[in-house]
C-alpha cells in the first residue's frame, strides 16, 4: 500500500512538473500501459473559449491511429455532454474497445469546465471496466496536470502572438519612418529641383535680355559666359566664336582661384579640339568614359583634367557661329538631360544675336569703307578731317592733306571700257593703303578722288610722300587682253597751319594744288601756295620733276 501511495505520488508529482503538453502526453502513454494496460494514449485539450478542443495529442503504440480517432472524437458533440466522472465507452472498428475519459475543473470559479479528455485504446489483454479505468485515474492528479500544462502552453503561444504583434508593429513603425524619410527627401529634393529649375529659368531670361539689349558682340559673349558659369557652379565656361579656328576668338569663365586656360585652345591640340567641336551640330557630352574609351583623340580634354565636359553649339540656319564648352561644375557630379536640353536652349538665344551682332558690325564697316577698294569712304574721311584737325589745333601739330585725282579716266572708261577704269581707281587704293603710316587716314573721296590725311606732318614730309605716292601710282600697269598702260595720278598738298585754319580751308587748299597738277601737265605733284588768309605765300619750291614711264596720257 505504502508503495503504491509512493507510486502514485511519483507519478503525480512528474506530472505536476511537466507543463510541455507533447512531454506530459508522453508521461501519461507511458504510465497508462502499466496503470491500465493501454498501449496507445491521447489526450484531447479543451479551449473553453473556443467551445472546441484545441490540441491532441498521442502517445504509445498506435500514434497515427489514436490521432485519426480524436479527430473523430473531437467532432462528436457526445463527448461534450461527458458528465465528470462519466467514461464513455467506444467500439472500434476492429471491436476493439476505447475509452475516454473526461476532466473537469475542480476549482469554484471556473465552474466545473471541461479540461481535457484523455483516449485509451489498444488493451494488452482484456479491458478493464470503465469504472475499475476510473478508479485507477482518479488516484492521480491528473486534471491538474493536464490543465496547468494547457494554461502554460496558452500563455506561452499568447506571449507569442504578442510578440509577433509586436514585432509586427515595429516593422510597420520602421517601416512608416523609412517611408516618411523618404517623403522629406523627396519633398526637399523636389523643393531644390524646382529652385534650380526656376534659377536655371531666370538664367535663360537673364541671357536674352543682355542678348537683346547689347549689339557689341564682345559684349554679349563676355556676359554669356559668365552668366551661364556662376549660374552653373562651373570650373570653366568657353565660348568659342569663329566657325574655323584659325579666326576663333575665345571667351572665357572661370571660377575664382582657376588660372586662365584660353590659351590652351590656341595650341596645336587645342586647335584641333576646337575644329572637332565646331564641327559638331549637336551637343557632345565628354564624360569620363567617352574621354577613356579613346585616349589618343581625346588628348586635349584629358589634359584639362576634368570630370565632365560639354559642348554645345552654337546654330544658326545649319551654320555654326560658335560653341559653348563647359566644365565641371562644383555642385554636380554631371551635366544632365535637363542641364543640356536648357543649355541648348542658351545657345539658341545667342545664335540671333551674334548674328545680329555680326551684322551689325559688318554694316558698321560698310558704312565707313568704300566697296570698291576698301579703304574709307568720303562720310568716315570727313569726320576723320574734323576730328584730326581739332586734334592738330588743340596740341598745336601740324596735319597735311593730299588730294589724288586719276588722270584721264574719262578716257579710260571710253577706250577700254568701266571695268578697266574700276581697276584703276582700285590701283590707287591699294598703292595708297600700302604706302601710307598706320596714324595715316587714306579715304576714297569720290569716283577717282582720294584723299590722305597726315596727322602731325609737315609740308615738305607731304610733298615727299605725295611724290613717292604718285611714282608708285604711275608704276602700275593696268594689263588687258590686247592692251597695256600705266596710269598715273595728279597730286595736290596742303598743310595746317601754313595754308589754313579750318579744316575746309585745309581741302580747299589742297584741291586747288591738285587742279594746278592738272592744269600743268597731270601725273605731278603741287603744293598750295596760298596763306590761311587767302595772301599767296613767298614761292616755295614744289615742283618735282618726273620722269614717269608712258601714261595714257601720253598715247
Ligand atoms: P582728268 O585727268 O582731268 O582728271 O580727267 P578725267 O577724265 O579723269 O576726269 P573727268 O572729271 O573729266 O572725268 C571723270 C570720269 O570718271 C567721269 C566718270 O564717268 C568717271 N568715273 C567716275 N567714277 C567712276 C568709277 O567709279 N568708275 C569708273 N570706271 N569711272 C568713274
Ligand atoms: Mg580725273
Amino acid at each position: 500500500m505504502t508503495h503504491h501511495l509512493e507510486k502514485s505520488a511519483n507519478l503525480s508529482q512528474k506530472m505536476l512538473s511537466q507543463l510541455d503538453l507533447e512531454a506530459l502526453c508522453q508521461i501519461i502513454g507511458e504510465h497508462l500501459v502499466e496503470l491500465v494496460g493501454c498501449q496507445s494514449v491521447g489526450c484531447m485539450f479543451f479551449d473553453a473559449d473556443m467551445e472546441s478542443f484545441a490540441d491532441c495529442l498521442s502517445a504509445g503504440k498506435n500514434q497515427s491511429t489514436m490521432e485519426k480517432l480524436m479527430a473523430d472524437f473531437a467532432d462528436e458533440p457526445d463527448l461534450l455532454e461527458l458528465k465528470d466522472g462519466e467514461i464513455s465507452e467506444q467500439s472500434l472498428k476492429n471491436g476493439q474497445p476505447a475509452f475516454v475519459m473526461p476532466f473537469f475543473d475542480q476549482d469554484e470559479e471556473s465552474e466545473n469546465e471541461l479540461v481535457a479528455c484523455i483516449v485509451m485504446s489498444d488493451f494488452k489483454k482484456t479491458p478493464p471496466q470503465a469504472t475499475e479505468i476510473k478508479e485507477t485515474l482518479s488516484q492521480f492528479e491528473f486534471c491538474t496536470a493536464l490543465k496547468n500544462a494547457f494554461k502554460h502552453t496558452e500563455l506561452v503561444r499568447e506571449n507569442e502572438r504578442l510578440r509577433n504583434s509586436y514585432d509586427e508593429i515595429e516593422n510597420k513603425t520602421s517601416s512608416l519612418e523609412e517611408q516618411t524619410r523618404r517623403l522629406i527627401h523627396d519633398l526637399t529634393a523636389r523643393d531644390s529641383i524646382r529652385t534650380v529649375h526656376v534659377e536655371r529659368e531666370r538664367l535663360v531670361y537673364s541671357i536674352s535680355n543682355t542678348v537683346r539689349s547689347s549689339l557689341r558682340l564682345q559684349d554679349v559673349l563676355e556676359s554669356a559666359v559668365k552668366l551661364i558659369g556662376s549660374n552653373y557652379s562651373l570650373n570653366y565656361c568657353h565660348l568659342l566664336h569663329g566657325n574655323d579656328f584659325h579666326s576663333v576668338v575665345v571667351y572665357e569663365y572661370a571660377s575664382t582661384d582657376l588660372p586662365s586656360i584660353k590659351d590652351s585652345f590656341l595650341s596645336e591640340e587645342g586647335q584641333l579640339f576646337t575644329q572637332y567641336i565646331l564641327s559638331q551640330k549637336s551637343p557632345t557630352h565628354f564624360d569620363q568614359n567617352l574621354i577613356d574609351s579613346d585616349p589618343e583623340n581625346y588628348r586635349f580634354i584629358k589634359s584639362l583634367n576634368l570630370r565632365s565636359g560639354l559642348s554645345v553649339p552654337i546654330i544658326m540656319r545649319d551654320h555654326v557661329l560658335g560653341v559653348l564648352f563647359l566644365q565641371d561644375s562644383a555642385v554636380f557630379e554631371d551635366f544632365s538631360i535637363d542641364d543640356i536640353s536648357l543649355i541648348g536652349s542658351l545657345a539658341d538665344n545667342l545664335a540671333p544675336a551674334i548674328e545680329n551682332a555680326e551684322l551689325h558690325k559688318e554694316i558698321e564697316t560698310q558704312a565707313v569703307t568704300d566697296g570698291l577698294t576698301g579703304v574709307s569712304n568720303r562720310r568716315s574721311f570727313n569726320d576723320s578731317l574734323t576730328r584730326e584737325f581739332d586734334r592738330a589745333k588743340r596740341y598745336n601739330q601740324e596735319l597735311s592733306l593730299i588730294v589724288v585725282d586719276l588722270d584721264f579716266l574719262k578716257k579710260i572708261n571710253d577706250t577700254y571700257g568701266h571695268q578697266t577704269g574700276d581697276e584703276a581707281i582700285k590701283n590707287i587704293g591699294t598703292v595708297l593703303a600700302a604706302s601710307s603710316r598706320s596714324t595715316d587716314i587714306t579715304a576714297r573721296y569720290g569716283g577717282e578722288e582720294f584723299c590722305v590725311l597726315l596727322p602731325n606732318t609737315g609740308a615738305v614730309m607731304a610733298v615727299e610722300l605725295a611724290e613717292r605716292l604718285r611714282r608708285r601710282i604711275n608704276d602700275c600697269k593696268i594689263e588687258g587682253q590686247d592692251f597695256s598702260f600705266n596710269i598715273s595720278a595728279s597730286l595736290g598738298v596742303s598743310c595746317f597751319p601754313i595754308h589754313a585754319d579750318s579744316a575746309d580751308a585745309l581741302f580747299l587748299r589742297a584741291d586747288e594744288a591738285l587742279y594746278k597738277a592738272k592744269q600743268e601737265g597731270r601725273n605731278c605733284v603741287r603744293v598750295s601756295n596760298m596763306g590761311p588768309d587767302g595772301i599767296p605765300l613767298p614761292a616755295v619750291t614744289t615742283e618735282i620733276a618726273s620722269a614717269s614711264p608712258q601714261t595714257i596720257g601720253e598715247t
